[in-house]
């Protein structure tokens, strides 16, 4: 197996919600040499310096390569993928059985949930054994839950479709025993330093790895591609950059609920680091003003048992490289200033590219472009990895869009 392909396996595996995919990350950074600056101490940066900054499940890494006064070439994406978050009193007893009582998180294609082998993971608020408040990452690994479907003879027009009531479908079963609670879990998951269990925030995930798939290979199918593959490839592009330019990465949680917290692409993250990098007013204004945004995320890439949901001439094609997406509405940042930079960038590198704009009678998505654009002032584009299924618990792109990605994202970080 090709070592990005491997690379993204392994990072897709270790971060199973957003508080593991900034762990993961980290890990890599530091790995590669970046210091870890935290929000509440004094920064000394120095010229040459590679560092990252975290907060809660969203990530900031940077590298000043070069003259102070140059501006920035910034890379982003998300952390958080749509799934199911238990509520906060998680345990639901009913017909004998021990479920677990969820709320929908974001856009889930919900009828993609059934059948599947779920675990859980997230972050846990305790009290120690001094009776201090930790927080602590959770991850069971194993198969834990599952959320049956209803027999086809118990619905004899399932085929036909039925409209799915997460309040009473999407309950995922833990086990029989009616006498357990996943608080008793969860402290038994964190060991004998926890004493009390005060909160958590679990979602669930499938267990099943991503894997190859196609006659030779082509395809990758996995979870969470929207939008830890984009993760990945901005982390791969800043650590293997060579360039001289002032680079910095964004990841953000919160997006698929529409980026409005703290840690969102909404909130002041990413403006809060920025001005501590450039505490001058007059300067920091100069040096956005010449920066390039470039928000990353997943496109629709025509299907081939729906082709007539795609505008014709605007399909892009699993393997056929980054798609520029566009919107007049401004879901996406895109503009012909931007655009044309990037596919200059392209035709350089003999990279292909596309072109994504939604059909005229469909509503788009967004990203965390226009938010963090329209915060900062910043021109860019968005660009995305084209996949199948978006938003399923398991999404399918191709292995040769990672690699053309990761050529054009290179050349994003250091050409002119
Ligand atoms: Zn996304």
């Amino acid at each position: 197996m090709k070592k990005r392909v491997q690379g993204l396996f392994s990072f897709l595996k270790s971060s199973p919600t957003p508080g593991q995919v900034v762990q993961s990350s980290k890990s890599l950074l530091e790995a590669a040499g970046f210091v870890a600056l935290g929000e509440r101490t004094t920064w000394k940066l120095k010229r040459g310096g590679a560092y990252l900054v975290e907060r809660g499940g969203s990530l900031i890494a940077f590298r000043l390569a070069g003259k102070a006064e140059e501006g920035f070439r910034i890379l982003g994406a998300h952390t958080d993928s749509p799934g199911l978050k238990v509520k906060p009193r998680g345990d639901l007893k009913k017909s004998g059985h021990w479920s677990l009582s969820v709320e929908v998180y974001g856009g889930v294609l919900q009828s993609s949930w059934f059948d599947r082998d779920l675990s859980l993971a997230g972050q846990v608020a305790y009290l120690d054994n001094q009776g201090k408040a930790q927080l602590a990452l959770v991850d069971f690994k194993r198969p834990l839950a599952i959320i049956p479907n209803l027999a086809i003879h118990l619905r004899p027009k399932a085929n036909e479709g039925w409209k799915i009531e997460p309040q009473k479908e999407l309950s995922p079963l833990l086990g029989l025993d009616k006498k357990g609670s996943l608080k008793e879990l969860l402290l038994k998951e964190l060991g004998p330093d926890a004493k009390t269990l005060l909160d958590f925030d679990m979602l669930l995930y499938p267990t099943e790895p991503a894997t190859l798939v196609g006659v030779e290979e082509e395809f990758i199918s996995g979870a969470r591609l929207d939008n830890l593959a984009s993760c990945f490839l901005n982390i791969e592009a800043l650590i293997a950059s060579k360039s001289n330019k002032n680079q910095l990465i964004v990841l953000n949680d919160h997006e698929e609920v529409g980026s409005g917290s703290a840690v969102g692409a909404g909130g002041n993250f990413l403006e809060s680091v920025l001005s501590r990098i450039l505490p001058e007013p007059e300067a920091r204004a100069q040096v956005l003003a010449d920066s390039w945004f470039c928000s990353l995320d997943n496109a629709h890439a025509l299907h081939p048992n729906h082709p007539e949901m795609h505008d014709p001439e605007h399909a892009p094609l699993l393997g056929g490289g980054p798609v520029i997406k566009s919107n007049a509405g401004q879901s996406y940042i895109t503009d012909a200033q931007a655009s044309g930079f990037f596919q200059k960038l392209c035709l350089q590198n003999k990279i292909p590219y596309q072109h994504f704009a939604v059909r005229s009678d469909l509503r788009c998505g967004s990203t965390i472009g226009p938010l963090t654009a329209r915060q900062l002032g910043l021109k860019g584009l968005d660009l995305g990895l084209p996949s199948l299924a978006m938003h399923s618990i398991r999404e399918t792109i191709a292995v040769a869009d990672l690699d053309h990605m990761a050529a054009a994202l290179k050349a994003w970080l250091a050409e002119d």
